[in-house]
């Protein structure tokens, strides 16, 4: 029936991406299968956006009901599923206030805009330095890629936006030195994801939430990535005494559904005023019910100890891959953002790890060229994490071989 295949991308598709082979055209839960009925385990859960897999059948419930309803209004009105999600935000976290966007790219924007803002406002227009660090992702909007600390993705795209500084990542002294009068905002992922799943260490949130407030900066954490249950907390800065001022979200806010938001306290919030900023899409009413049940179901306990459990498993399967192929160096990250770093001898060899688990029937991710990542469903069982461990064990037989 169907007449395109991988090579329609090559002929119609703009040349940005590389996509595997196969090309899934049905999920449920954690398995995924191709046009010739091939069945596939989902570690990659669309680079940790399927928080609660494939098609979860109260999701699909929710988006089914909704567009009976009404899809979207403008923001020339408000609507009743946006204020739901707000509310349910705002009550579970340190947040007052909530902006709706439709990626993470363009929540870290508006968080970058509310801090200059902030501070043009209130310090006056000096103060507009932005500190963010090494091999940090924060989306590809110019703003945002700017922002980023991995120069390859800003190469070509100059004049950049300026006022940014990018120090290395949980070193205490530099950022002691680097923060003054001039900064607005300190921004930092609680765990670098696209950079290689490279924790922050606790003093290093400390320390950074201590200088914001000596300077008057805006404490940004870009939990795009790390939040909506990922870690095993609804947000990683949970595992933490701190809290930001303004948090990012996107990925697994929707479940698949294309929804971000930026979160901020009532002070910061504030500089939004108005006619300030704003996006067409935001809050759409389809996007923010199916984020409304989304969040209710990962925001429950049962689900968020699920995934320290089921951590717990992952990183005894591989230890024993480790114990006997002997490939990994580091096995990081928190709850089911899991990134084994591989060794000195397979370093740049990410992607044959993934190619090879593919041959296998198994979706995985990479980090970075020589970091492996698994970001499956947070309901993924324990069989299919037993499955889906033996077809990568075959594929790391493979490899090494
Ligand atoms: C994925 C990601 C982004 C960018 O999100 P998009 O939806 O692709 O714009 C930003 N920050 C982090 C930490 C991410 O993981």
């Amino acid at each position: 029936m169907t007449n395109v295949s991988r090579a329609t991308f090559d002929e119609v598709m703009v040349p940005n991406y590389s996509p595997l082979k196969i090309i899934p055209v049905k999920g449920e839960g954690a398995k995924l299968w191709d046009a010739d009925g091939n069945e596939y385990i989902d570690f990659a859960g669309g680079i940790a956006v399927n928080a609660l897999g494939h098609c979860h059948p109260e999701l699909v419930g929710a988006l089914k009901q909704q567009a009976d309803k009404l899809w979207h209004l403008s923001n020339v009105f408000t609507n009743e599923p946006a204020l739901e999600l707000a509310q349910k935000l705002v009550d579970a976290t340190f947040a007052d206030k909530v902006f709706f966007t439709n990626s993470g790219g363009e929540s870290n924007e508006a968080a970058f805009k509310l801090a200059r803002k902030y501070a043009s406002e209130n310090f006056g227009s000096d103060k507009n330095e932005i500190i963010s660090f090494k091999q940090s992702f924060h989306g590809r909007t110019l703003f945002t890629v700017s922002v980023g600390g991995q120069e390859k993705y800003t190469q070509g795209f100059e004049p950049l936006p300026q006022g940014i500084t990018h120090l290395e990542f949980n070193n205490i002294d530099m950022l002691e030195k680097a923060v003054t009068d001039k900064t607005c905002a300190i921004v930092l992922e609680p765990i670098q994801g696209e950079g290689g799943i490279i924790p922050a260490s606790k003093e290093f949130m400390s320390k950074v939430r201590e200088l914001c407030d000596k300077f008057d900066a805006v404490m940004i954490l870009d939990e795009i990535q790390t939040g909506m249950g990922r870690t095993g907390e609804l947000f990683a800065y949970m595992h933490t005494d701190v809290a930001p001022d303004v948090l990012t979200s996107a990925k697994a806010l929707g479940g698949g559904f294309p929804i971000g938001a930026m979160l901020a306290k009532e002070k910061f919030a504030a500089a939004l005023k108005v006619g300030t900023h704003g996006s067409t899409y935001g809050g759409n009413a389809l996007a923010c019910a199916v984020g409304s049940k989304a969040f209710d179901i990962i925001n429950d306990a049962s689900v968020l100890n699920g995934v320290k459990d089921k951590r717990a498993l992952y990183e005894t399967k591989l230890q024993m891959i480790n114990e006997k192929y002997s490939i990994f160096d580091d096995i990081r990250g928190e709850g089911l953002l899991i990134g084994a770093a591989l060794k000195e001898e397979y370093l740049g060899r990410a992607r044959d790890f993934m190619v090879a688990s593919l041959e296998q029937n198994l979706m995985i991710l990479m980090a970075g060229p020589s970091v492996i990542r698994f970001a499956p469903s947070l309901l993924v069982t324990e069989a299919e994490i037993e499955q889906g461990m033996a077809a990568f064990e075959k594929a790391v037989a493979k490899v090494v071989a």
